[in-house]
């Protein structure tokens, strides 16, 4: 049994309404930075609660609202620019994992000027980020409870994952309703994230009793909520389970990071435009199959807390959830094989792939 290093300081406060409700808005600061994409924090509710609750907390505020979706160190400078202007003293995200990662970033930018562009990687910033607040609105990348903030980086034509403890958000707030306005294909490849999350925090090196028993559960609700969705259920209910089901497994990755799923799904999302949940689900069925061969009783586990027979039945699953429509061309396997190699995600794992299993799961997808 591994021994227990745990840590995750996020507050959660969950429920329908729970920030209209919320009473200690005050606490946060005088001038709040709000940071969300174009359309979901307004279609969500969520951007009308928080402005009638800072109104009424007597908070002033900006919104930076020009994130996009796998956003960019470029986006997060200029968000931190624009933070130092407005003179904000906390940042406040709302939205997806775009947003929410976006605001951790620029938290940082925020506080330190002289930092320019991928040097925040480096985690050698003089000065602590401003605070920062969450709000979901998908029930997918957990990124609310989480200490990592992914990025996309066109120098290495990638995207690089910026973890430290320093960008766990205070408080994360998670109100099912917003999940409501939600595309279905999104809601899916949200769910295949979180599902995703789970197991690879399951056969993560790092894992623990506690992440392992969280994983448990995050993979319950996950597995078994996208076998409703896949099956046309979707109603308040499942959107509540989704939501908390994510979010548990957020605090799984947390404290153990992710695996050769996340890390070869990268490429698929940069150079391929895919969904980050739908990216994962390329290689969600072999990492369940490599981690087999290191455990076995893991593997067994995850078919009976999903209700499933085995492999066949989970893969199945999978390819109903999303539907594999890419091909990849050689230069493109050789390519893409040669950028996820050194990704620490493949190695975080309790089976190693080598360069050549790497090389023969993106060929798979190779005409
Ligand atoms: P997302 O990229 O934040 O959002 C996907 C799309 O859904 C966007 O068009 C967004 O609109 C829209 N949307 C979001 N919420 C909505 C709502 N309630 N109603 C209607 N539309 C909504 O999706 P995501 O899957 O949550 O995040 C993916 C990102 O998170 C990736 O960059 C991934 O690498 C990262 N991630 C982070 C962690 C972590 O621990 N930090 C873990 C896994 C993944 P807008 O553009 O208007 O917002
Ligand atoms: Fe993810």
């Amino acid at each position: 049994m591994n021994e227990i290093t745990y840590y995750n300081p996020v507050q959660i406060i969950s429920g329908r309404d729970c920030v209209i409700n919320y009473p200690s808005f005050s606490s946060f600061g005088r001038r709040g930075l709000i940071v969300c994409g174009r359309n979901s924090a307004r279609l969500s509710g969520a951007l009308d609660d928080l402005r009638t609750a800072f109104d009424k907390a007597g908070i002033a505020y900006a919104i930076f609202d020009r994130v996009e979706e796998n956003p960019s160190v470029e986006t997060c400078q200029a968000g931190g620019a624009e933070a130092r202007d407005y003179r904000a003293d906390f940042i406040i995200g709302i939205g997806g994992g775009s947003p929410l990662d976006a605001a951790k970033a620029i938290a940082v930018y925020a506080a330190n000027p002289d930092l320019d562009g991928a040097e925040i990687f480096n985690l050698d910033f003089k000065n602590p980020p401003l605070p920062i607040y969450a709000i979901g609105t998908t029930a997918g990348t957990g990124s609310e409870v989480t200490q990592y903030s992914i990025l996309t980086v066109r120098s290495i034509e990638n995207k690089k994952s910026l973890a430290t403890p320093l960008i766990f958000p205070k408080i994360a707030f998670m109100d099912p309703n917003y999940t409501n306005t939600l595309p279905h294909r999104t809601t899916i490849a949200s769910a295949v994230d979180a599902l995703c999350h789970g197991i690879e925090g399951y056969f993560s090196k790092r894992a623990n009793p506690i992440t392992e028993a969280l994983a448990e559960k995050a993979i319950k609700i996950m597995g078994c909520g996208l076998k409703d969705l896949v099956s046309g259920a979707l109603d308040s209910d499942l959107r509540e389970k989704l939501l908390y089901g994510s979010t548990i497994a957020g605090v799984v990755i947390a404290g153990t990071g992710t695996g050769f799923v996340h890390a070869m799904g990268y490429p698929l999302t940069y150079f391929d435009g895919l969904a980050h949940g739908e990216a994962n689900s390329y290689f969600i069925s072999d990492f369940v199959e490599y981690m087999s061969l290191a455990r076995p009783d893991k593997e067994r586990k995850i078919y009976s807390l999903m209700g499933l027979s085995g492999l066949q039945e989970f893969k199945d699953l999978i390819d109903r959830a999303i539907p594999k429509d890419l091909t990849l061309t050689r230069e493109k396997v050789i390519k893409y094989t040669k950028i996820s190699a050194p990704a620490a995600g493949i190695r975080n794992s309790v089976f190693e792939l080598r360069e050549d299993d790497i090389f023969y799961l993106y060929k798979q997808y190779s005409r």
